[in-house]
């Protein structure tokens, strides 16, 4: 199973064996790359935080199944958006970003963009069935996030295009 968050118990949990995966099957290597799952998930915790993850846990109840992914989506680029924040502040406040590291991120939320991921498992793409963003979405937020430093910027649910 992939990385999760989980609201009830606020943990995040990661089975390493996907840190394998993400460097092989995936072709996102680095130890950035890994950061930049791990805060994906801390991103979900803010959201948890923040009010944002109860409130689309309350209201997919009544979404058709397309909604609920589109409604998805929203809230996992957000929180790519999130990881970008933090990234920006690791490097502001620490300085211990190397020269590749953003690169590495986004290879990453490339590589594991659902277009991606349907198209190697697959073949083919249903963007109707994504759950998470493409991977230009998820690059595009995780930019948006690092260049800004600002949760502000990262609202994807009042955003006119994500
Ligand atoms: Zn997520």
């Amino acid at each position: 199973m992939g990385p999760f968050y989980c609201p009830a118990d606020e943990k995040v949990y990661i089975d390493l064996g996907f840190y394998d995966e993400l460097k092989t099957r995936f072709k996102a290597p680095g130890d950035f790359a890994q950061a930049y799952v791990i805060a994906h998930e801390i991103g979900h915790h803010i959201q948890n935080q923040l009010g944002i993850l109860p409130a689309f846990n309350q209201a997919r109840a009544r979404m058709s199944e397309r909604e609920q992914n589109r409604a998805s989506v929203k809230v996992e680029l957000q929180a790519d958006c999130f990881a970008g924040v933090w990234a920006h502040y690791a490097q502001k406040e620490r300085d211990f970003i190397e020269p590749g590291d953003i690169d590495e991120a986004l290879n990453a939320a490339s590589r594991i963009g659902d277009d991606s991921i349907q198209k190697t498992m697959t073949g083919r793409v249903v963007p109707d069935s994504f759950t998470h963003g493409s991977s230009a979405q998820r690059q595009r937020w995780f930019k948006t996030g690092f260049e800004s430093g600002r949760l502000g910027t990262c609202d994807t649910f009042k955003a006119p295009s994500l």
